[in-house]
């Protein structure tokens, strides 16, 4: 059966003497696997275009019985990792990682592919720094998946937050978070963060990140970037950012989320 689709490249390896298994997110069938057969050969037709985040048009057919599909003809639309720098690069790579470790089916993966093609096309034109529209991509990411994160206290809805809670799935003001503490007894450890002294103290996914100035004042105006001074860009904010995506994804799904994309990345 033959099959037309829009896709991007997420890893392409090795397969076989002179082919190439592709893993690639599409616009009508989710995430799909391909095996280019023969693209390695010096003479192939697909030569340069099965690059990771390469938007394609593919042309595929696959047997009922088989997962895989194979790759009849290729054409490039856009190469999102030309001409941008390695932190971008690295961003770039950051959202794909998370998208792969999410499942979701070949219904849903038509609104995966518009996001990883909008974010990409984004990061391309946009004037804001690249680290606050990556931001914006996994709070676009977490509303898709249900599991909306609110940027602003979610106990009383100020704006101006100072925590973010896995107990309560959300940030927190520090009126709000004085009070759930004196509750909960929750306890300050040395290090000055807190965690609940409580029989789920091994539960990884339980834990409380106290939020830099940064965080705060960007969070804010996260909606209207506009507002946001590119000086607020700071390693103590991205440090922040980079736990709460995966304390928020590791809580929702209860299991431990990856994002080594992003080890070397720095403002
Ligand atoms: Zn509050």
């Amino acid at each position: 059966m033959k099959f037309i689709t829009r896709g991007i490249i997420i890893k392409r390896m090795p397969y076989r003497e002179s082919s190439a298994l592709c893993h690639c997110l599409s616009e009508n069938h989710g995430k799909i696997t391909i095996i280019a057969s023969g693209c390695n050969k010096e003479t192939s037709r697909f030569t340069g275009l099965l690059e990771p985040f390469n938007l394609l048009n593919l042309e595929l057919n696959r047997s009922p019985k088989s997962e895989i599909f194979n790759l009849n003809n290729a054409g490039i639309v856009r190469g999102y990792l030309n001409n941008v720098n390695y932190q971008t690069n690295l961003l770039i790579h950051a959202a794909a990682e998370l998208l792969m470790q999410i499942d979701f089916t070949e219904e849903e993966g038509e609104e995966f592919f518009y996001l990883l093609d909008s974010y990409c096309a984004y990061l391309h034109n946009s004037k804001y720094h690249p680290f606050l529209v990556f931001l914006r991509f996994t709070l676009r990411l977490f509303s898709l998946l249900g599991i909306p994160l609110n940027t602003s206290c979610s106990s009383c809805n100020k704006p101006e937050v100072s925590y973010f809670t896995t107990y309560n799935n959300g940030f927190l003001c520090l009126n709000c978070y004085s009070q759930t503490t004196s509750k909960t007894g929750f306890t300050e450890n040395c290090s000055g963060s807190y965690q609940r002294v409580a029989e789920d103290r091994e539960d990884y996914s339980g834990s409380t990140v106290p939020l830099s100035s940064e965080t705060t004042e960007i969070l804010r105006n996260i909606y209207r970037m506009d507002g946001i001074d590119r000086q607020l860009v700071t390693s103590p904010f991205i440090d922040d950012i980079k736990k709460i995506i995966l304390m928020h994804f590791n809580s929702s799904f209860h299991k431990l989320f990856n994002l080594k994309s992003l080890k070397d990345y720095h403002v």
